[in-house]
């Protein structure tokens, strides 16, 4: 297969940019090597292919949004997930204050308010902290096709400042778009960011997505069809925070980033994606990741809106 080789070459291609900086919000994060670089694919019959820093573990940060977001609707209806988060892009940053003004509902489920809320509402109604953690766990597993473990420092070392979530919580709480202890919901999402994943994980999870919401290599059906377009659609027109435009019209495929620097792209019928490098952009999105993605579309006609 030309594949193995068409992705050494591109990760070749963006290497010498060492434009960007890592986040340095969470300290754990700052501290990660900048330098990693690493891309894989996963096919929607399950062929894998991945190079560059493939092994590199890294926390899946807000590409969790998405996947969490698909269990909630699959566990409690798009009724009570759409009467608590809205489906708007914002055209804000990822952790701003964006609530609805009559509503008070955030306005999707991409940006650190409407995710935060998505955590309560995965798994059943009223189930206890832990088990809805349990809960989710199993779903991103079931979507990576292996058990994924937490990445305990990364946790620690963003819980300890997460003053911004805090607050955001606490209005969540406020406007009962939540209706538990804010710092509970704080901390379930912030241990939910800090899953450690690879870019096969990644390209797997995204390819699960890809193909219907069936696992293409366990062969798993994770969530159904209709909690799948509702996902891709919210990443199509959220996923990238404040460059969602940008990114739609130049690159064309639904997406998600993540603040450790991995980024996923989904393209239906066809293939997941994934690349890992932590320098990050303005609006927090994966420098060389970006770059990648627009090479992928412009070499392989991936864009949604080509006639194929
Ligand atoms: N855990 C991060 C936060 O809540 C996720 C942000 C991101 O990955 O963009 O700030």
């Amino acid at each position: 297969s030309p594949i193995p080789d068409y992705l050494a070459e591109a990760l070749r291609s963006v290497e010498a940019d060492q434009s960007g900086a890592t986040a340095d919000y969470i300290p754990e994060l700052a501290n990660a090597d900048p330098d990693r670089l690493a891309v894989a694919f996963c096919t929607e019959d399950g062929r894998r292919y991945s190079q560059g820093d493939c092994d590199a573990s890294f926390s899946i940060q807000s590409i969790s949004k998405p996947f969490v977001y698909a269990l909630a609707l699959a566990d409690r209806g798009f009724d009570e997930v759409l009467d608590k988060v809205g489906v708007e892009p914002s055209g804000d940053a990822f952790n701003e204050m964006s609530l609805e003004p009559i509503t008070g509902r955030p306005l999707n489920p991409m940006i650190n308010a409407g995710s935060i809320t998505a955590h309560t509402l995965a798994g059943p109604r009223g189930a206890a902290p832990h088990d809805r953690f349990d809960r989710i766990v199993d779903g991103l597993s079931a979507f990576a096709g292996r058990r994924l473990e937490m990445d305990e420092a990364v946790f620690e070392s963003e819980i300890r400042t997460a003053y911004r979530n805090r607050a955001l919580a606490n209005m969540l709480r406020a406007n009962d778009i939540i209706d538990e202890d804010p710092l509970v919901a704080v901390t379930g999402y912030t241990r939910q960011c800090s899953l450690a994943v690879t870019v096969d994980d990644l390209a797997l999870m995204a390819a699960t997505l890809a193909n219907r919401g069936v696992n293409p290599v366990t062969g798993a059906p994770v969530v159904p069809p209709a909690v799948v377009r509702q996902t891709l659609s919210v990443m199509a027109t959220c996923g990238m925070y404040d460059a969602a435009g940008d990114w739609m019209t130049r690159v064309g495929i639904p997406a998600k980033s993540g603040v450790a620097g991995g980024l996923i792209g989904a393209l239906p019928g066809q293939a997941g994606i994934a690349t890992f490098s932590p320098r990050l952009d303005r609006h927090g999105n994966s420098v060389r990741g970006v770059e990648l993605f627009r090479r992928f579309t412009s070499d392989m006609g991936m864009h949604l809106m080509d006639v194929p």
